[in-house]
């Protein structure tokens, strides 16, 4: 059967392909160590699942308006209030997860034929995103910090730009945005006529005291802003699939029709029990919060040690990007390392620890490992690195 070319371009998912490989080499036995796909190993709080529980009790298991239930809705508006975002249940639309409303975002406001701006490094996700929706990704170059180079983004712009894809904190390098930054950022695309994509699904993993805002809070954002986010990570409910976005009424209303003739609403179990976290205490994600702190830490002390390793403190998130471009042309057992995605297979074929290449975030030069996994396994994962590099040559 003829497969159409936009479907044709799209590359599978690497973060969700390397966790599916080191889970099935896990059930057959092998003592892998996964610094793989980004999810929390913390169990869902109990209020939560509690939630789901009389969810099911109360017999709420039938459809749900297609753009989610009204009291979670309400839950959403009252969360981005305390980030200052003020916005009403009409402008909200509950996903199967962030993944998914960032897809409907995109799909929304994308052309066939659009530009949208892409910082490097990106979360693998995006680029596929845009071209599933006919637009072409353009890559925005960062300083060593991975910082958004805000002059080249400018050089970048043509008259086919439409979007910008922003992600703060980072997926994949931790790196968070300072207010100011985030403030150039909203100028540029204000005086361009920019609309953004404003990712801020880690805004809870934030290790830093700085105050660092959402875009659609500065000068003339709001309206050209769509504010995604989701239960997945502050909460550890990563498989509940609950995600949303917030949007100007018109987009908020394009995208719920679009959603009622794809996926229609959510599980009604899981925006129940998203409700009651979302109206709960954040009391045990700040208790994850403080161990990914823990983890960080641990982390890069130990790769700091390793020779040839370099990686950049992240402050946010629960990612570390080293950069292993030193091995590249060297040999392990006979077997050359020319790229990132040698370096990760070799790593899991000989010492059996899962990192994600680099090349899908646009960075070559480096690998992505995430820490949202047990401080023993840190310490096990990354010895063994050490032990895998240590025999290169
Ligand atoms: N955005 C980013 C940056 C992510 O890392 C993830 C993790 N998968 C998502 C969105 C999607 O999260 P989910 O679909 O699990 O809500
Ligand atoms: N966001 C996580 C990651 O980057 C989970 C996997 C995925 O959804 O791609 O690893």
């Amino acid at each position: 059967m003829k497969i159409t070319n936009r479907c044709k371009g799209v590359s599978p998912s690497v973060t969700l392909a390397i966790s599916a490989k080191a889970k099935l080499l896990k059930s057959q036995g092998l003592d892998v160590i996964s610094f793989g796909a980004g999810e929390p190993d913390f169990n869902t709080p109990k209020f939560i699942c509690d939630a789901a529980k009389e969810a099911l009790d109360l017999g709420i298991t039938k459809y749900t308006p297609a753009s989610g239930t009204m009291e979670l809705k309400k839950a959403i508006v009252n969360t981005l209030a305390k980030k200052g975002l003020e916005y009403k249940p009409e402008n909200i639309v509950v996903s199967n997860g962030a993944k998914h409303s960032l897809h409907n975002a995109i799909a929304s406001i994308v052309e066939e034929g659009d530009e949208v701006l892409l910082p490097i490094p990106y979360w693998v996700s995006y680029s596929e995103m845009i071209k599933i929706s006919g637009g072409t990704p353009v890559y925005v170059p960062c300083d060593e910090n991975f910082v958004i180079n805000l002059d080249e983004m400018e050089k970048l712009i043509t008259d086919k730009t439409t979007a910008l894809i922003l992600n703060n904190p980072s997926n994949p390098t931790g790196v968070v945005l300072s207010k100011d930054i985030i403030k150039r950022i909203a100028e540029i695309c204000v005086k361009n006529d920019i609309n953004v994509i404003s990712d801020e699904i880690y805004d809870q993993l934030i290790y830093i005291d700085d105050e660092i805002p959402s875009i659609a809070t500065m000068d003339g954002m709001k309206e050209r802003t769509i504010v995604i986010n989701g239960v997945s990570k502050t909460y550890s409910m990563t498989g509940w699939r609950i995600g949303y976005l917030a949007a100007p009424e018109n987009v908020a209303k394009a995208i719920a029709s679009m959603q009622s003739h794809t996926t229609s609403g959510p599980n009604s179990i899981a925006q129940y029990a998203s409700c009651a976290a979302l109206n709960g205490s954040l009391d045990e994600a700040i208790m994850m919060k403080k161990a990914f702190i823990e983890r960080r830490d641990a982390a890069v002390a130990a790769i700091e040690k390793i020779d040839g390793l370099t990686c950049i403190v992240p402050d946010g998130a629960f990612y570390i990007m080293i950069k292993v471009s030193n091995f590249y042309g060297k040999s392990i057992n006979g077997k050359k390392i020319n790229n990132s995605l040698d370096f990760s297979s070799l790593l899991l074929e000989e010492s059996l620890v899962a990192l994600v290449p680099g090349d899908d975030f646009g960075t070559p030069e480096y690998v992505r490992i995430s820490y949202a996994c047990s401080m023993e396994n840190i310490l096990e994962g990354i010895k063994r690195i050490a032990e895998f590099t240590a025999k290169c040559n």
